[in-house]
């Protein structure tokens, strides 16, 4: 395919009902125009964005403009980059604006990442301890990080109780043997545009056996550029490269991913129909 004539995604003609799960639309590559961004979202058949909050602060700054759009809604979780800063504060920070804004609909993205470890593990581990107890006490559903953490993480869930709990592991990019591990405890799966890399076999072969009722689509933008765009900023308009690429691997219509992975999200985030 040339570059000129890459497909827009709004030609893909999808239902206005998707619901793309993870952005970053308060990060700095978006502040110049944020609302072409949502209108391509929306051309291209987006009905929700769910935008992830790093920190209170990022919501505090953020949030009263992101407010007033249509079709967001919100999560708020210390990412574990920075779990040296969470402190007693912080958590009270969070739980009250929980309990302020019915629009933060999850908790996360919490977790472990052993790839960077811009935090060191025991001070990540603690700080997604104490964001899960949070996530406990205001009976909310949680977003998940983990990278080269895998085992880590799923012996801190199971031993704080959140088996059958309202969980989404977000941007899996692991095995079939990963995928049916979290299935097996009751939780979702989020899938990111870098199913589309041909040389990723293992989370290519992963979503041929995730259901369309565990499953979620998401772009983690401005990160994880589908292909054909790799190396570009990434949007929510992307992720209809997702849901084409999925419905290829499953051999179904791309229709049918859309639409049942939006009813997955919705349910998932108690969204207004
Ligand atoms: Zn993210």
């Amino acid at each position: 395919m040339s570059s000129k004539k890459q497909v827009q995604p709004h030609a893909f003609n999808l239902p206005l009902v998707g619901v793309e799960t993870h952005a970053h639309l308060d990060f700095p590559e978006f502040a110049e125009d944020l609302d072409q961004v949502l209108r391509r979202a929306a051309q291209t058949g987006i009905a929700w964005i769910g935008n992830i909050f790093l920190s209170p602060d990022a919501y505090q700054t953020h949030a009263p403009l992101l407010s007033q759009k249509t079709g967001l809604f919100f999560t708020l979780g210390v990412h574990p980059h920075e779990a040296v800063t969470v402190n007693e504060d912080v958590l009270a920070d969070m739980e009250q604006l929980f309990r302020e804004d019915d629009n933060l609909r999850a908790v996360g993205e919490i977790g472990l990442d052993f790839y960077r470890h811009r935090s060191p593990p025991d001070v990540q581990i603690k700080a997604f301890q104490n964001q899960l107890a949070l996530t406990r006490d205001l009976e909310l559903p949680v977003v998940i990080h983990s990278r080269e953490a895998e085992e880590e993480t799923l012996r801190i869930l199971q031993d704080m109780g959140f088996k059958g709990r309202q969980l989404l592991w977000h941007c899996f990019g692991g095995s079939p043997d990963l995928a049916a591990k979290i299935l097996a405890q009751g939780w979702h799966v989020s899938i990111p545009g870098t199913v589309t890399f041909p040389n990723n076999t293992n989370l290519r072969e992963a979503v041929t056996k995730i259901p369309l009722s565990r499953m979620v689509l998401e772009t983690d933008c401005p990160f994880l550029t589908p292909h054909p765009f790799r190396g570009k900023r990434n949007e929510p308009a992307r992720m209809a490269y997702t849901a084409a690429e999925i419905a290829k691997l499953k051999g179904e219509g791309l229709e049918k991913i859309w639409t049942e992975c939006a009813a997955t999200a919705e349910k998932f985030f108690s969204l207004p129909a």
